[in-house]
């Protein structure tokens, strides 16, 4: 079983400053980093890592590396297309003194995807294989309903969330994954339990819910789990979620249970929470399960 990830590729420039920038200033950045970023690898990563079968669809500029550093953590990337005349999604992230962010994202190639390209890719799916999907590409509808057609599951990570979008997305979905805000953004609802029942009379689709310090929710039709976050000291949070969903939906390629993946996923990103940065921070197999030993 594959999972076939159509998510973004971002190159992240990071800039430790003094304060943002203001208008009309010039600033020294006092450090700069470039990593490998975006929902889409990450999930990739932390999917592969895991011991998925991955193959990542999306789109680079042309003779950009960042499919090669993808392919060099297990990643199928013939699914990455190069686009001549485009530039590589990239954020440019200022981080000043109190640790506060400032950030301009560029989709770039990751919203010029293109339907005979990602079609190609999704025909070598079938039964038993899964979709994941992020906001940040285009052609999701499209893509979950070929991938239907076709026999797959899909899963979406309304990241970062579009009602609209998500809405229409709904019933081409087997798997809605979002974190709290997500899911009060979506419902309108601030109680857990409301959001759950509004988005469930809706569709059928079944609810991971992961929930930061407090563990995850998983809610279908037929069962409820949840599972209790595990108690690491957290100094920095970012990709947990990514982390999780990777892992979960690894482990839902070689398992049915709910538990067991629910257990490597919350294991995989309370190991994440502990290490800074993104795509570096996310664990492997063999640490998750030295963890859980
Ligand atoms: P991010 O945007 O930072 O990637 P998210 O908001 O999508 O994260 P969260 O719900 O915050 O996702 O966290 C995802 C999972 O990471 C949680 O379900 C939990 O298993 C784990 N996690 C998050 N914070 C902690 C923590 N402080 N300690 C242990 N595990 C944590």
């Amino acid at each position: 079983m594959t999972i076939f990830n159509l998510g973004s590729i971002n190159w992240d420039h990071c800039y430790q400053v003094p304060h943002f920038v203001r208008p009309g200033e010039t600033l020294n950045a006092q450090n700069y980093t470039l990593n490998l970023g975006g929902k889409g690898a990450n999930q990739s990563v932390a999917a592969s890592k895991a011991g998925a079968s991955v193959k990542h669809i999306g789109a680079v500029a042309q003779g950009d590396t960042a499919s090669l550093m993808l392919n060099e953590l297990g990643i199928d990337i013939s699914g990455i297309e190069q686009q001549p005349g485009h530039v590589t999604g990239h954020a440019i992230i200022q981080i000043d003194s109190h640790a506060e962010n400032a950030i301009v994202l560029h989709a770039g190639a990751n919203r010029l995807l293109n339907w005979p390209w990602v079609q190609e890719q999704l025909s070598k799916g079938g039964p038993g294989d899964w979709l994941l999907m992020q906001n940040e590409t285009n052609l999701l509808e499209q893509s979950a309903r070929f991938a239907r057609e076709r026999g797959m599951r899909v899963a979406f990570n309304p990241a970062p969330m579009d009602k609209s979008v998500t809405l229409r997305l709904l019933p081409e979905l087997d798997l809605l994954i979002v974190n709290q805000v997500e899911l009060q953004d979506l419902s309108e609802q601030t109680e857990l339990e409301l959001a759950i029942e509004k988005i469930q009379r809706q569709c059928s689709v079944d609810l991971l819910i992961t929930l930061g310090s407090q563990g995850a929710l998983y809610v279908s039709a037929s069962e409820r789990n949840q599972v209790k976050a595990f108690s690491v000291k957290a100094t920095d949070t970012t990709a947990a979620g990514d982390t999780f969903i990777g892992y979960f939906l690894a482990s839902r390629c070689v398992s049915d249970s709910i538990s067991i993946a629910l257990q490597q996923a919350s294991a995989a990103a309370a190991l994440c929470v502990t290490q800074a940065g993104a795509i570096a921070s996310i664990p492997d197999a063999q640490q998750v399960k030295n963890f859980l030993e």
